[in-house]
């Protein structure tokens, strides 16, 4: 499947480097300019799905780059995005007038990034790239179980068909079995059957590997405690009370579902970053004094606010109190608060309004909201729902269902944290050198990899270097190992200095590094050789280095793709036998072809 190319024409180097990242960690094919003239040119070159436009560029700026793209018939289909620095007030509008579809707001919240962007490239066409790793348009199977057909009808019913497909089983070992066949992404399961019950079902599903993270909402119309005690018990993640509320089951699942996929994406970052697979147990709430939770409970009435907290007691949490809307906005911007516990009428502002502005703020919106409000208000306020509260709490409030509904989402906001740092330690360990900041080794391979691909695709050449300090060793052995640190960093900058844009040099291994230079044929990699060559004998390093053995050089091996090779592996080691060509022939020197005379 062809992955689906975004032009990103951004000056900011720093900034074109995150968006790179972000963009291939999403699948994207990432196409790159520095000024808008050259991004136009790729833009007619490669049709790119979508266009990601700096504003602020040097020459021709963004807005009359956005402009010329939606005046030519050729371009003028493709989506622009406008990239919108923060302290520039009206950039936004102007963009929107320019012709983008949208802005984002620099600095780019990379937590949101891929989710902002994806509207912008659902086309039509069946060729489209999948935007989502797990590699399918996402719309959750919800198995539906009860033994009477008509509470299934009903429950059914329930789910927006333009949202959930709908599976069905009337009996616990039928749904043992479907949920075998079909893996569905939850499970609402009635307590009460004959032969095989809620109870039974649930525990064969939480002992099996295959099918215990599959969440399990148990539906029952006991109000006794020890029915619901034991069924969480025995692994459902929650259970509703019949007559099912249709606000409440929408918010629960919803809540259960994006779980499960923080969960799976957590598993997946994992696994390729190449780290451990997820474990079982690692998902346990945290246990350390240092990181309890910490739970709002926002509620006037001092009995109420009372009893709320007492049935917190003896939880690894902190709790907060507040008493207006005020101060609940206060504390959710100002404190680290991982959930809220929110009366819906409040003196000043409501429980709604509140809600609303927690999720409207990117530094909030994570914060997990238990709305608690009794059964009319919930009816008459369906609105609650779209807020993006996470779920309800209905008035009388049960100490069980309390634990078990903070228990949740807490769990929730635990695994969404996770995925958050991981995705954030990803941008920099998993893909940059710590020492260099240079792209690492194993992102290079992947890079080169799909580079090669696309240059393929669109026929044109890739250049390669692989630039090696000279007598690094004798260097290191005199001055240090630090020394020799402070060296390969400014050896890095310079290279760096040296390069274009679209151009990524990486760290290939101790003192050697790699460029790969796109759009470049072996001409053009000589040229960009000697100029990192000249550079580095010519940049001053410190005194003593300057003076040792006549100063600090590089040798440079070249090869191009797909003039001398014709996979990524074979194009390497062209470049490394051209290199010690060169150290060969007495280094300070670029070598590119291998008939050059070779002295020893
Ligand atoms: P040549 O000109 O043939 O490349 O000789 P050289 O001494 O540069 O090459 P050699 O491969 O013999 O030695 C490389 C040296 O680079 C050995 C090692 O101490 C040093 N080195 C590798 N990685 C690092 C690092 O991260 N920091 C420091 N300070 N030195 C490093
Ligand atoms: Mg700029
Ligand atoms: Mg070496
Ligand atoms: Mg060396």
């Amino acid at each position: 499947m062809k992955a689906m190319k975004v032009l990103v024409i951004e000056d900011n180097p720093i900034n074109m480097k995150l968006v790179r990242s972000l963009l291939e960690i999403g699948g994207y094919q990432c196409l790159e300019a520095g000024e808008a003239a050259t991004g136009i040119q790729l833009a007619r070159q490669h049709k790119p799905e979508l266009i990601l436009m700096d504003l602020q560029l040097p020459g021709m700026d963004g807005l009359t780059a956005t402009r010329q793209i939606k005046e030519d018939p050729d371009l003028q289909g493709i989506p622009v995005l406008a990239l919108t620095a923060h302290a520039m007030r009206g950039d936004d509008s102007k963009a929107l007038a320019a012709g983008c579809s949208a802005y984002i707001r620099k600095p780019i919240d990379t937590r949101r990034f891929l989710k902002t962007i994806a509207p912008f490239l659902r086309r039509g066409s069946s060729n489209a790239h999948p935007v989502v790793p797990s590699g399918k348009v996402f719309r959750p199977r919800i198995l539906v179980v009860d033994d009477m057909p008509v509470n299934v009808k009903i429950l059914a019913a329930k789910l927006p068909a333009a949202q959930f497909d709908v599976l069905k089983a009337y009996g616990g070992e039928e749904a043992i079995e479907v949920v075998r066949r079909e893996s569905p992404d939850l499970i609402l399961l009635d307590y009460m059957m004959p032969e095989v019950d809620g109870y039974e079902v649930t525990k064969v599903l939480k002992s099996d590997a295959d099918t215990r993270d599959i969440p399990i909402v148990i539906i029952t119309a006991l109000d006794g405690t020890e029915e619901k005690i034991s069924v969480l018990e025995a692994g459902a993640e929650d259970f509703l009370n019949k007559p099912v509320n249709t606000v409440e089951l929408l918010a629960r699942v919803n809540s259960l579902l994006l779980m499960k996929q923080y969960k799976e994406q957590l598993s997946l970052r994992r696994e390729s970053a190449g780290l451990s697979v997820w474990r079982e147990g690692e998902d346990a709430l945290p246990n350390v004094a240092d990181d309890f939770p910490t739970i709002l409970i926002v509620e006037d009435g001092e009995r109420d606010a009372r009893l709320l907290e007492s049935c917190l007691h003896g939880m690894p949490v902190r709790v907060l109190q507040a008493n207006s809307g005020q101060e609940a906005l206060l504390y959710a911007k100002r404190r680290q608060v991982d959930l809220v516990v929110l009366d819906i009428l409040l003196p000043d502002i409501d429980g709604f309004e509140i809600c609303r502005q927690i999720k409207a703020d990117s530094r909030t919106e994570d914060i997990q909201i238990v709305m608690v409000t009794c059964l009319r208000d919930l009816d008459n306020r369906i609105k609650g729902i779209e807020m993006g509260v996470d779920d309800y709490l209905i008035k009388p409030v049960q100490s069980r269902e309390l634990l078990a509904r903070i228990k949740t989402l807490l769990k929730k906001k635990f695994y969404l944290n996770r995925l958050q740092l991981h995705l954030e330690a990803a941008m920099t360990t998993a893909i940059l050198d710590g020492l260099t900041g240079l792209y690492n080794h194993n992102y290079l391979q992947r890079f080169l990899e799909l580079e090669l691909k696309k240059s393929a695709r669109h026929r044109y050449p890739v250049g390669f270097l692989l630039v090696d300090i000279d007598d690094f060793k004798a260097c290191n052995d005199s001055f240090g190992h630090l020394t020799g640190d402070q060296i390969l960093k400014e050896v890095s900058l310079v290279l760096q200095g040296a390069l274009r844009d679209t151009d990524l040099a990486s760290r290939y291994g101790g003192e050697e590094f790699a460029v790969v230079l796109p759009y470049c044929d072996k001409q053009n990699a000589q040229r960009v050789a000697e100029r990192v060559r000249e550079q580095i004998a010519a940049h001053p390093f410190s005194e003593k280095i300057d003076e040792f053995q006549g100063g600090l050089t590089v040798s440079i091996g070249v090869a191009a793709y797909p003039e001398d090779a014709a996979t990524p592996q074979d194009l390497i080691r062209r470049a490394d036998r051209m290199l010690y060509a060169a150290k060969k022939d007495g280094k300070n020197r670029v070598c590119l072809h291998p008939c050059e005379p070779v002295q020893s």
